[in-house]
């Protein structure tokens, strides 16, 4: 963008210099013109020839006039058709007047050259025609006898034929700074359109002339033929910049780009599907491809392309003998058989490519009825968080954790409600992924953060309850270096120490290496506040990246608890081959979910240090928490 804005900014310049030039011409042109008028002019009232004198003298008036216009309102045009006015004037008086020698019609040409440059060249071109035409028409014909001066066949022939060599001189310099002024912008013009339309990296057309593009495709199909969407995300892309660095993501990129526009264009075994030009394919944004299939017999045709696509990514994907586990979610969407507006194309083919995603890596799918309504769920989901938002419709409710050892409570966890209708029957694992991709989660997490922390004391105050406060956050604010800042201000205004505060971060928020992400957690930790990994085992830390985080707590996933007592022995053991790792790396765990008695005994027999889950208590509202603690404590 900045080159973009440096390309525009030359070719202001160009034109800028361009003008100015032009109007320092015209102010030195009007000042000796109209100094010339005046000499003649008196000339001429001395000479007792009135009519020439207030000609001149009118001419005069007229060229300082413009002169003085032209330096107010620096208006050129207007100023430019006023001097070729008064050269036209001045011209054909001095060729009246001629004097004895002749000498006054050597004036002439430097003035008309002048005039001549301070024109554009088509005006220029046919000014210099019409002028010498009616000159030649003056000396060589017998209205030459009208002229003062008299002049011989020679001298006109003479003074014709140099007028006409100079304005061809004139001219062709003339042209040739034309022609460059406008190559230059023509190439200024180019790049600015390059970098506006179509994407830096892969050169492919950005979204912006996707959407054009596709806008116009839609207008010109052919009433029996369909056109296709199809919406390609990379999966796991993310992966190969966290690892690889972003030069190997930029580079698999621009390689897919280019093996895209092959698998797109290049078809052997139907020759109707081989698309023609550039504006079927574009990068919308970071991982997110689109192609657009034009002419189809039947929506099906989309299937080939879209298996074709799918098989680039085979077993991971290959850039110059480099195998990345990369793949691809497709998502098409049909026009007219799902819709034809171009905007709903997009939308259908997108959330067909999240079905895709779902169902795992290198999968499409068309848009259906399924589809729609996941759609149409989600769009209620979304007016339903920007409403509650809004209204600040929320609640929190609180889970209590229990100390493995005593069944005490040792802290409680706040989880979030929201009341708008839209979202009734949704909880909050449902709509903050949602409120994360709506950049709605700041708010959120700011709600809960004042909130959580007012309820804290006001519990502790009724109950004397001397555990901690967890929240959880979402990843999005580990990206956030003052987001540790805020966090501390919020607790601080309330009188309480970070200490008494958990931080929840659930584990598939972590990326391995993100510098600012571990800024941001070892912020946390010099504040004072404790940090839980929650959903331990979803994701994809390994113990010795465990080492990275300066945690506190491992959350174990609730479905490791559910598989306590699976057949599977190999299951049934991970929440104590967990438990005995994490106790090398001094971390408390925490398990989650535990809803029977069983897996309570289980939990305290291997020595789990906090137990959570509804069979010690589901979460409860403030009045519910107090009263809960108020008897247990
Ligand atoms: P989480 O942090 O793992 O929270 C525990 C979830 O498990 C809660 O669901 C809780 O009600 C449920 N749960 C607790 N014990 C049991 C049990 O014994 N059995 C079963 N089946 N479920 C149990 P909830 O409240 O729906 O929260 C879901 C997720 O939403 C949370 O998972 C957390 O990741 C997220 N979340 C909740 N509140 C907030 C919040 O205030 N901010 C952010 N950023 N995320 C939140
Ligand atoms: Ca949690
Ligand atoms: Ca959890």
């Amino acid at each position: 963008m900045d080159n973009l804005l440096e390309k525009w900014k030359s070719s202001q310049e160009l034109i800028n210099v361009r003008r100015e030039r032009r109007i320092l011409i015209c102010k030195g042109l009007s000042l000796s013109g109209g100094l010339f008028l005046l000499v003649f002019g008196t000339l001429s009232v001395i000479e007792q020839r009135f009519i020439m004198g207030a000609i001149l003298l009118g001419a005069t008036s007229i060229g300082l006039v413009n002169l003085y216009i032209l330096k107010i309102s620096n208006k050129v045009e207007r100023s430019v058709f006023v001097l070729n006015g008064i050269i036209f004037v001045l011209t054909f008086t001095l060729l009246y007047s001629g004097g004895v020698d002749n000498t006054g019609i050597l004036w002439i040409y430097p003035l008309f050259a002048i005039t001549l440059f301070i024109n554009r060249f088509w005006f220029a071109a046919a000014m210099s025609g019409s002028f010498i035409l009616l000159c030649g028409l003056f000396l060589l014909t017998p209205l030459s006898q009208f002229l003062q001066a008299d002049y011989s066949q020679v001298i006109a022939i003479r003074f014709v034929l140099t007028l006409l060599a100079l304005s061809a001189i004139c001219l062709v310099a003339l042209y040739s700074e034309e022609y460059a002024y406008k190559l230059v912008l023509k190439l200024h013009d180019n790049e600015i359109h390059r970098v506006a339309f179509y994407d830096s990296l892969t050169g492919l057309p950005n979204r912006w002339s996707f959407q054009q593009n596709f806008a116009r495709i839609l207008q010109q199909r052919h009433k029996d033929q369909f056109t296709a969407l199809l919406y390609i995300d990379l999966d796991n892309f993310k992966f190969v910049n966290d690892n690889y660095g972003h030069e190997v993501g930029d580079k698999l990129l621009i390689h897919f780009g280019k093996r895209l526009s092959e698998s797109v264009r290049i078809d052997t075994t139907d020759e109707d599907l081989a698309v023609d030009l550039s504006d079927d394919i574009a990068r919308l944004a970071g991982d997110e491809f689109v192609v657009i299939l034009k002419e189809l017999e039947s929506p099906q045709d989309a299937e080939i392309v879209a298996k074709r696509i799918l098989n680039l990514f085979q077993g991971g994907y290959n850039v110059d003998g480099n195998i990345y586990p990369v793949y691809a979610s497709l998502g098409i969407s049909v026009c007219p058989s799902d819709t034809s507006t171009d905007i709903e194309l997009v939308r259908y083919a997108d959330a067909a490519m999240y079905k895709a995603k779902r169902k795992g890596n290198n999968n499409f799918q068309f848009f259906d009825n399924e589809t729609a309504n996941e759609l149409s769920e989600r769009q209620n989901i979304e007016t339903g968080l920007k409403r509650a938002v809004e209204k600040q419709d929320f609640s929190l409710v609180y889970q209590p954790i229990f100390s493995g050892e005593t069944k005490e409570i040792v802290a409680i966890e706040a989880l979030l409600r929201c009341h708008s209708v839209e979202l009734a029957g949704y909880g909050p694992d449902v709509f903050i992924p949602v409120a994360e991709s709506i950049g709605l989660i700041k708010a959120l997490d700011e709600w809960v953060l004042n909130n959580a922390i007012k309820d804290f004391t006001l519990i502790r105050e009724a109950t004397g309850f001397e555990g901690k406060l967890s929240i959880n956050i979402s990843g999005v604010e580990l990206l956030d270096e003052n987001f540790p800042q805020k966090v501390k201000a919020i607790v601080e205004s309330y009188n309480l120490p970070c200490s008494l505060i958990d931080i929840e971060v659930t584990e598939t928020a972590l990326v391995p290496d993100n510098p600012i992400v571990i800024k941001v957690l070892n912020e946390f930790a010099s504040k004072g506040f404790s940090l839980s990994l929650d959903d331990f085992g979803t994701g994809y830390t390994s113990f010795n990246q465990l080492i990275l985080y300066p945690a506190t707590n491992l959350k174990i996933d609730r479905s490791f608890i559910n598989d306590l007592f699976s057949d599977d022995e190999s299951l049934a053991k991970v929440v104590k081959t967990i438990h005995d790792l994490a106790k090398i790396y001094q971390l408390n765990v925490i398990a989650e979910g535990v809803e029977t008695q069983q897996q309570l005994e289980y939990l305290q027999n291997i020595g789990c240090e906090c137990i959570q889950g509804y069979f010690l208590s589901q979460p409860v509202d403030k009045m519910g928490l107090i009263e809960l603690l108020s008897t247990t404590h």
